[in-house]
């Protein structure tokens, strides 16, 4: 797992935050790249880099094909980011 701030901002496509930031998985080093699969870390939702980083919804069947060590990244993943003061805080109230 691998963190770090972007050099561009990127807006999830499902709850429209800017993420400046990433936590890319299954990267074997530097910034994330086209295809790597990440999270938001506003609302969790699966999502995944395309060319110029830019973010789109992970596809039903692209996370049905993840393999059982992405499956486990992602959930570990997401029990980090509940933990984050970014997550707390950054839920809209309505
Ligand atoms: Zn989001």
């Amino acid at each position: 797992m691998n963190q770090g701030r972007l050099s561009i901002e990127s807006i999830c496509p499902f709850c429209g935050k800017i993420l400046d930031g990433y936590t890319v998985l299954d990267n074997d080093g530097g910034g994330p790249s086209d295809g790597d699969f990440t999270l938001c870390v506003y609302c969790l939702t699966p999502l995944r880099f395309t060319f110029g980083l830019r973010l789109r919804i992970m596809r039903d069947d692209e996370i049905r094909e993840l393999g059982p060590k992405q499956r486990k990244q992602f959930t570990r993943m997401a029990t980090l980011l509940k933990d984050l003061p970014s997550f707390k805080g950054g839920k809209e109230t309505h």
